[in-house]
This record gives C-alpha cells, sequence and structure tokens, in this order.
C-alpha cells in the first residue's frame, strides 16, 4: 500500500496553490515535529501558511493522547470549527496524531463530528497529500489509521523556528510503561539510520540552524535495533563535529537507560547543552513497579548523583505524576521526599489520567479526585520553592544566553534560553533573535529569570 500511495502522492498536483492551511499543535515535542513535517508536504502542494481559522482552507489539529485534558480540547475545538464549515464548503478539516491512531477513538470522531473530512493517525504522514487529495474529492470522512510505518525518515520537515530544529532519531518506544499509550499509538522503537541523522543535521547547520533537538520517546535506547554498534553517545559525539552547530539539546532520557557513557558524551561534548529530562514519575519503588519503570527510586538517586558530580551546573527537570491507582498516602510522601532529595531545576506534575488500553487503566484506583488535587497542590508548591531556590543561585552570574526572540508577555523584552533550558528575559533589540548573548542575572522567579544583556557573542 506504502509505495502504491507514494506513486499516487507523486502524481498529486499543487492543488493547494492559493489556499491556506492552518495546524494546531497539541502534545510534546515530537507532535510538535510533525507538525513540521506537515508544514513542508502543504507547502510542496502549494498551501501557504495562516494563524487565523477563518482565513483557512484547510485545517489540521494535531492530537495527542497521553491526558485525558488535550481529547477534550480536540472535541472543543471541533465543536467551534463546525460553524466554520458551515461558512465555507470547501473547508477540509482533518485530525490527525496519537490520539487518532487509536482505532476506537478514529470511529469516535467520524461518527460524532460530522463536519471532519479527514481523520489519520501517526503512522499516516507520508501518505498525507494523497489524503487530503481524497478528502476534498470525497463526501465521505476519510479514515487512514494502519500501522504501515514505512516512509516516515525520508519526509522533510520545515522548522518554526528560524534557529532551532526538531531533529528525530528514534521513533516509538518499546517499555509499555504501565499508564502509557505511546508503544500502541507510535509503535516498537525504530532508529534512524546514523548517516541520515548527521546528513539531516549538516544541511540544517548550512541552513544557519544553529540549535537542534535530539528528539525520541526514549533516545538512551538509540542504536539498540541497528546492525552497527552505535550508541547514543556516539552518535551524540558524531554529531558533535558538525561545523556550524552552536548548541545541542536531546530529549526524552528514560533513567534506566542512561549510560555513565551518555554522562561522559554531556560531559565532554562543548556544544552539548548540560540538561537532562528525567522523567522519574513518582518517588515510591512500589508505585515504581506497579507503572513498570524498571528502577528503583535508590538508582534514580544514584544516577543523580553521578550526573550532578560528573556535570557541574547541570540542570535535571522531570515529569511526576500524582493519585497513580493505588498510591497510598506513605506513597505520595516518598515522591515529596525524592524531590526535595533532587531538587530539580522544574518538574511537571500531573494527575493520573486513565488511558482506555493500558495496564493502569484496569488497575483498582481508590483514591478521591479531591485527595489527588491536593496531593498535587502539595507536590507544586514543594517544587515550586525549589525551582526558585535554584533560579536564585544564578543571581549575579554572567551566563550565554540563545536569543529566542520578543517576549510573549512582554515584546518590549527579548527572551533567550540558558545552556540548561532556563528561561531569561531581558531588554535588548528585537534583531538579536537566533544569536549568542552574554547577560547578567538580576533576578530569579519560580519558571524564569530576568537580566541585563552585557554583549552579543555572535
Ligand atoms: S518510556 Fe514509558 S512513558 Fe515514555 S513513551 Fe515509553 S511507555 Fe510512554
Amino acid at each position: 500500500m506504502q509505495s502504491q500511495t507514494r506513486e499516487i502522492s507523486e502524481q498529486i498536483t499543487c492543488f493547494g496553490e492559493g489556499k491556506r492551511y492552518m495546524i494546531t499543535t497539541l502534545g510534546c515535542q515530537m507532535n510538535e515535529h510533525d507538525s513540521e513535517v506537515m508544514s513542508a508536504m502543504l507547502e510542496n502542494l502549494g498551501y501557504c501558511p495562516t494563524d487565523l481559522p477563518e482565513e483557512a482552507d484547510l485545517i489540521i489539529i494535531n492530537t495527542c493522547a497521553v491526558r485525558k485534558k488535550p481529547e477534550d480540547k480536540v472535541a472543543s475545538m471541533l465543536g467551534k470549527y463546525h460553524s466554520l464549515k458551515d461558512q465555507k464548503k470547501e473547508l477540509i478539516l482533518a485530525v490527525g496524531g496519537c490520539m487518532t491512531q487509536q482505532e476506537e477513538v478514529a470511529l469516535y470522531i467520524k461518527n460524532r463530528f460530522k463536519q471532519v473530512d479527514l481523520v489519520f493517525g501517526t503512522h499516516a504522514l507520508p501518505r498525507l497529500p494523497y489524503l487530503i487529495d481524497q478528502a476534498r474529492k470525497n463526501k465521505e470522512t476519510i479514515i487512514d489509521i494502519t500501522e504501515d510505518y514505512s516512509g516516515r525518515e525520508e519526509l522533510p520537515s520545515k522548522p518554526f523556528s528560524s534557529f532551532h530544529a526538531w531533529v528525530p532519531i528514534i521513533y516509538g518506544c518499546n517499555n509499555f510503561c504501565a499508564y502509557c499509550l505511546v508503544p500502541y499509538v507510535r509503535g516498537r522503537e525504530r532508529s534512524r539510520r546514523p548517516e541520515d541523522i548527521i546528513s539531516e543535521v549538516r544541511s540544517l547547520a548550512g541552513r544557519n540552524y544553529r540549535e537542534i533537538t535530539l528528539l525520541g520517546q526514549n533516545v538512551n535506547s538509540y542504536g539498540q535495533d541497528l546492525e552497527a554498534d552505535l550508541t547514543f553517545a556516539k552518535l551524540l559525539g558524531d554529531i558533535g563535529r558538525v561545523e556550524g552547530l552552536t548548541r545541542i539539546r536531546f530529549m526524552t532520557s528514560h533513567p534506566k537507560d542512561l549510560s555513565p557513557e551518555l554522562i561522559e558524551a554531556v560531559r565532554q561534548e562543548e556544544k552539548v547543552c548540560e540538561h537532562f529530562h528525567l522523567p522519574v514519575q513518582a518517588g515510591s519503588n512500589r508505585i515504581l513497579e506497579k507503572m513498570n519503570r524498571r528502577y528503583t527510586r535508590e538508582q534514580y538517586l544514584e544516577l543523580v548523583k553521578e550526573i550532578k558530580s560528573a556535570i557541574p551546573g547541570v540542570s535535571i527537570t522531570s515529569d511526576i505524576i500524582v493519585g497513580f491507582p493505588g498510591e497510598t498516602g506513605e506513597d505520595f510522601a516518598d515522591t515529596l521526599d525524592l524531590i526535595k532529595n533532587v531538587r530539580f531545576d522544574s518538574a511537571f506534575a500531573f494527575i493520573y489520567s486513565p488511558r482506555k488500553g493500558t495496564r493502569a487503566s484496569r488497575m483498582e484506583d481508590n483514591i478521591s479526585y479531591n485527595e489527588k488535587e491536593k496531593r498535587l497542590q502539595q507536590l507544586n508548591k514543594v517544587q515550586q520553592r525549589i525551582s526558585k531556590e535554584e533560579n536564585e543561585r544564578l543571581v549575579g552570574k554572567i551566563m550565554e544566553v540563545m536569543v529566542e526572540g520578543p517576549s510573549k508577555s512582554d515584546p518590549g523584552m527579548q527572551t533567550g534560553r540558558l545552556r540548561t533550558n532556563k528561561l531569561v528575559h531581558f531588554k535588548g533589540p528585537s534583531e538579536l533573535t537566533g544569536k549568542l548573548a552574554l547577560v547578567e542575572i538580576t533576578e530569579a522567579r519560580t519558571w524564569n529569570l530576568f537580566a541585563e544583556l552585557k554583549e552579543v557573542v555572535d
């Protein structure tokens, strides 16, 4: 089917000429990158981007299945777009991504939202031009949720930023954490060939992209499915030698696969930023086991110790699930104790959200939502205090930022990012976007820092 649809796609003419598209992206960085791939494909068809739904001839909602909240958001967006479809009959409304890779959800959307023309899953990305062509010619809703993974690696992308690009190195996940749908909706791990990654990175560097983030649900298992003897640490070393790049980031790291070799690579490679996003999810061994995380709190704490002693000034951020089925007050106290012990620079905590089809969704959950909310508030309070204290340690220091552009909340200020991924706001000219600058940190807040511009480096 894949080669057939690719042949058909190649025959498709530029039916997007003179038309506009809008993509709304929910969820993680991998989804953001998928939206960049969609953009490149749509622009090859002649479409131009717009931020205004009323102007769009094609609207794609790129969905997320990790929690329930983004799912509710999709339903509310589709409700809103209903009237647009009444005003503009030729508008194509498409829903894609992780949520719609699930057959039950895809059929629900088709039946519940009659205005939707196309429903496609994560694996259908290479067939998108063909599917849109079909959607504009057919009255019936088109559905593509086949599990054909092929063709994904060859797709071009159009980075939304002018200096930063996402580069996937591994797709899918083999870990089957009890609460997570990713292995079901993104399939098993598939590492990209190193030569393809390096050639993409070279091409990005040649087009003045100075910062890249290497992406994978678990970058640490990169290479395990390839014949060559290759690890993520070795790949980082090879990418570090690409000329023109200034900063290399990566995410996400599964703690069970984070090797001493990787810590050493981050320590040694000048371009690799000192930041690990290392989701711990829980601080209780009983809950970690129920979650199928395959490490203990002791192993996690030891890993953090090794990272911190090898890389001075490193930042460690995390994800934490509060109220996993069966989490007792004692389990929660263990999580609180762990975050106080690690002192994460920041942590994204959220209340457990059952996902149909996962093991955790079949576990008995006897904690009230009220109690879960209380625990979340308690945890956030502790973490926010720690984040602020960690930021305060930087006040008075001169640090390097990559300037991202005018601040979203105050366009008179510029926003930059430290190597440790912390956001810094400072006064400066808008033409600094994409440049490195030195700033002096003057004020620390919980979520960000304020600074004075000292020098533009390049
Ligand atoms: S490592 Fe666990 S949480 Fe992360 S994507 Fe894989 S299954 Fe989901």
